[in-house]
């Protein structure tokens, strides 16, 4: 029996329990909406526009805790990216020199890159310093497919793995598990810790697609075999299918891993309304694998999940998609 003030039964500080972190924290920042990649750019401004506004006009909106983040350092970047490849990056953009044919930036991208990855970061160290129970960075531009030394695939700056290496080094972090549920194979993010024991990584994604990579063959070398792993599904999945992977086989692999620490790499592009995919989750079904999500964390890892915004192109079905996932992480 828990008393209102003082010391319950067992002698502990009622004060102390309800100060422990309850919110999900959000990370957001304006500026974000100024990486213009152009009116027919499917990575545009418009889905962020449409999911703040979603959020704001839901339940959830009040009962977040609300964040600023600050950019990351050119040193935070150098934890997942080659020297130089941020300089190659920031001279890109001064002159406005698309990155890829398919990478658009202006000048005022590297800047807000490196506030993209800097939410991430702020969204990590609100949760490792347990100010708040989880927390989703809702950034961009996004980052899974930015390999040590190549942007691609609308991705200036790999955040999910500079963020990883952040909670390692910065916080004594030991083993950190990524799940990428964006519908493209998070090649990037596989690149970076293809050899790091430290590092699971998942990825669900629709094959065939871009950027091509992904199969079940792709399993980390050396000491890390293992630690990679893929499930490339068929156009036309959905939620049933969705759900039993997380059930029987990404549930099982994150238990024998036993990290510390959860990231999840949150696209929401395998809505069934998005125009780069054909995968058919709806909202209810990424609320469900968010809870799948949840539950392993909560009984291996402390609870400690950071959601990092990833692709979702179709403006109804990310702002329904990102609703559903910041409701379930804050019940
Ligand atoms: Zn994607």
């Amino acid at each position: 029996m828990i008393h209102l003030l003082g010391l319950d039964d067992y002698g502990v500080d009622i004060g102390e329990i309800k100060h422990m972190p309850q919110k999900t924290a959000f990370v957001y920042h304006p500026d974000y909406l100024n990486h213009d990649t152009g009116p027919e750019h499917p990575e545009r401004p418009d889905r962020l526009r449409v999911s703040l506004a979603a959020l704001q006009q839901s339940d959830v909106w009040e009962q977040l805790h609300h964040m600023d983040p600050q950019p990351a350092t050119i040193e935070q970047i150098a934890y997942a990216h080659n020297p130089g490849y941020s300089e190659h990056i920031r001279q890109s953009c001064e002159s406005a020199v698309p990155l890829t044919y398919d990478t658009p930036v202006v000048q005022e991208s590297f800047d807000i890159a490196l506030l993209s990855t800097g939410g991430v970061l702020c969204a990590a160290e609100a949760v490792v310093t347990k100010k708040v129970k989880n927390a989703f960075a809702m950034v961009r531009p996004p980052g899974h497919h930015a390999t040590p030394g190549q942007s691609m695939g609308f991705c200036l700056f790999n955040n999910i793995a500079v963020t990883t290496r952040y909670l390692q080094r910065e916080h004594s972090v030991g083993k950190v598990a990524i799940v990428d549920w964006d519908v493209h194979h998070g090649n990037g993010t596989q690149d970076i810790f293809y050899e790091d024991e430290s590092v699971f990584f998942f990825s669900i994604h629709q094959s065939p697609l871009y950027p091509g990579t992904g199969s079940r063959n792709e399993q980390g070398s050396g000491k890390a075999r293992g630690t990679i792993l893929n499930v490339p599904m068929p156009p036309g999945s959905g939620d049933s299918e969705y759900i039993a992977v997380f059930e029987d086989v990404l549930g099982p692999a994150l238990r024998d891993f036993s990290p510390e620490f959860i990231l999840i790499s949150a696209g929401f592009d395998a809505h069934y309304l998005d125009p780069l995919a054909h995968i058919d989750l709806t909202a209810e079904g990424f609320a469900k694998l968010t809870d799948l999500v949840l539950d392993v964390a909560e009984e291996i890892a402390s609870g400690n999940v950071v959601s990092a915004l990833e692709g979702g192109y179709s403006l109804e079905g990310i702002s329904e998609s990102v609703v559903a996932h910041v409701e379930r992480l804050n019940s």
